[in-house]
C-alpha cells in the first residue's frame, strides 16, 4: 500500500482532499471508478475518481524538497526534470536547484565542472546505467539522492531477469522519453532489447518474425530502436513485454497479446512458455488507475472535458487521447489557459503546438446544467485542479458555494 509523503501543502487542495479522503472510505478497495460530481447548480463538475499525483511523484517530490533543507550550503542538482510538471519545477529552480540536462539528454552542465561533495538528483523516470557511471567515476553516489520510481525500477529488474533466462526485451515505450531511455538501458545489459512506440511498430516486427519483411527493412524501420548487436532472426525467438509505465495500458496489454499471438502461430501452443514470457506483472498501478478512471469519466458523458498537466507529460496526454475520443476535449497546463469564458489556451496533442480556442464553454440553450469532466496527469497537484475548478466556477455567479458542493462528500452521502 503507498504510504502518505510529506508533500509541500502548497500542492495540496483542501477540497480535493474532502472529496478523495470520502470516495477511498466509501471504497477503499477502489472497484467503484465512476466519476466524483460537484454540483454547482447551473455547472457541475465531474471530476476522475483517480487523478494527479501517484506514488513516484510525491516520493520524487518529497525526496528533492527534504534534500534541498537539508543541505542548504551544497549545490544540488536534478538530473532532468523531476517530473513533467512546470510548476514543481519551476519551483525546484527558485529554491536553488539546477537542472543537469534537459529532458531530451541536452546537457546543460559541463559534468566536469561536478565535485564530488555535490548532490545529483535522480528523477522518478531514474537513469541510464552509463550516466549512473559517469557519476559514479565523478565520486558522485548516484544511488544516495535516488528518487527513480520502485515501479520503473521492477519493470528493469523483469528485463534483467528475462535476459538472464535467455530471452530478448520488447520495450513499449517512447524512444526518446527519459523513462524509456533509462529502462533500455538497463534492459539491455542483459536482454537484446528492441523499443516498439504502437502497434503499427508491433505489426511490422511481427511480419518480420513470419519472414514478411527483409533484414533491411528491418533495420531501417528499427535502426535506432535495437540494442547493440541485435539480430532479429535469433534475437525474436524468445521475448517478453515490458513497457514504459506510463503508456496506455491498454496498448501495452495489446501489444503483448499480439507478440504471444505470433509466438503461438510460429512456434504451436505447446512451446509457448519457450518462447513468450508473461510480464503483466510490470504494469504500474497509478497509470492503470487513472486511465480507467478516465474512461469511466468519458463513459459518463459531459459538454466537454479539461485535461490539466504539463505538456510534455506522457502519462497526462494519455488522458487526453482517452477523453478526445468521446467530447471537445482541451489539454491545459493550468487555470492560467482559461483566459476567459469564451478564450481558451490549450495544447493541440497532434500539432505538437499551443493554440487559442473560442467558444470552448458551451451555452445550454434549454437551460440544462453545462457538465464539465476534469482531470489531470500523475504530476499535477491537486491545487492546480482546484484552481482549474475556482476559474470555471468565476464564469458562473449564480453558482452555488463550494461548500454546498461539497457537502455530499463532507457528509458521507458521495
Ligand atoms: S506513473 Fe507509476 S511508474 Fe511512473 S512515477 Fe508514477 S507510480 Fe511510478
Amino acid at each position: 500500500m503507498p504510504r502518505q509523503f510529506d508533500v509541500p501543502s502548497f500542492y495540496r487542495s483542501e477540497s480535493v482532499a474532502v472529496i478523495k479522503t470520502a470516495r477511498k472510505l466509501d471504497d477503499p478497495r477502489k472497484k467503484n471508478v465512476a466519476p466524483s460530481v460537484l454540483d454547482f447548480g447551473p455547472l457541475r463538475i465531474k471530476l476522475a475518481r483517480h487523478f494527479g499525483f501517484c506514488f513516484g511523484v510525491e516520493n520524487a517530490i518529497e525526496i528533492a524538497y527534504r534534500v534541498l533543507e537539508e543541505n542548504p550550503n551544497k549545490r544540488v542538482y536534478l538530473l532532468s526534470e523531476v517530473i513533467h510538471n512546470p510548476q514543481v519545477n519551476a519551483d525546484l529552480v527558485e529554491r536553488g536547484v539546477r537542472f543537469l540536462m534537459q529532458t531530451d539528454g541536452t546537457r546543460l552542465v559541463d559534468f566536469k565542472t561536478l565535485k564530488p561533495e555535490d548532490i545529483v538528483i535522480v528523477p522518478a523516470f531514474g537513469t541510464t546505467v552509463e550516466l549512473q557511471k559517469e557519476l559514479s567515476e565523478l565520486g558522485i553516489d548516484p544511488y544516495q539522492y535516488d528518487a527513480t520510481c520502485p515501479f520503473v525500477e521492477k519493470v528493469w529488474k523483469r528485463a534483467s531477469e528475462l535476459g538472464k533466462k535467455g530471452f530478448s526485451v520488447i520495450l513499449h515505450g517512447k524512444r526518446t522519453h527519459e523513462e524509456t531511455r533509462a529502462t533500455f538501458s538497463h534492459s539491455y545489459q542483459t536482454a537484446p532489447t528492441l523499443i516498439v512506440f504502437n502497434m503499427e511498430d508491433t505489426e511490422f516486427a511481427i511480419d518480420y518474425i513470419h519472414g514478411k519483411k527483409t533484414r533491411e527493412e528491418f533495420f531501417e524501420r528499427f535502426g535506432n530502436s535495437i540494442s547493440v548487436g541485435f539480430d532479429p532472426d535469433s534475437d525474436l525467438e524468445k521475448l517478453g513485454v515490458v513497457n514504459q509505465t506510463t503508456m496506455l495500458a491498454t496498448e501495452t496489454k495489446a501489444i503483448a497479446a499480439a507478440f504471444r499471438a505470433a509466438m503461438i502461430e510460429k512456434y504451436g501452443e505447446d512451446s509457448i512458455k519457450s518462447h513468450y514470457a508473461d510480464t503483466r506483472d510490470t504494469l504500474c498501478y497509478a497509470t492503470y488507475e487513472n486511465q480507467s478512471a478516465t474512461r469511466s469519466l468519458t463513459e459518463s458523458g459531459s459538454d466537454v472535458a479539461l485535461v490539466v498537466g504539463g505538456y510534455n507529460s506522457s502519462n497526462t496526454s494519455h488522458l487526453v487521447e482517452l477523453c478526445e475520443t468521446k467530447m471537445p476535449t482541451f489539454y491545459i497546463r493550468d487555470e492560467s489557459e482559461i483566459i476567459d469564458r469564451d478564450t481558451i489556451r490549450h495544447f493541440d496533442l497532434h500539432q505538437k503546438q499551443t493554440r487559442e480556442s473560442t467558444q470552448w464553454l458551451p451555452e445550454k440553450a434549454d437551460g440544462t446544467p453545462i457538465e464539465i469532466s476534469i482531470t489531470a496527469g500523475a504530476s499535477c497537484p491537486d491545487r492546480a485542479v482546484d484552481k482549474v475548478i475556482s476559474r470555471i466556477c468565476s464564469f458562473f455567479p449564480n453558482a452555488r458555494p463550494l461548500d454546498e458542493a461539497l457537502a455530499p462528500y463532507r457528509d458521507g452521502n458521495n
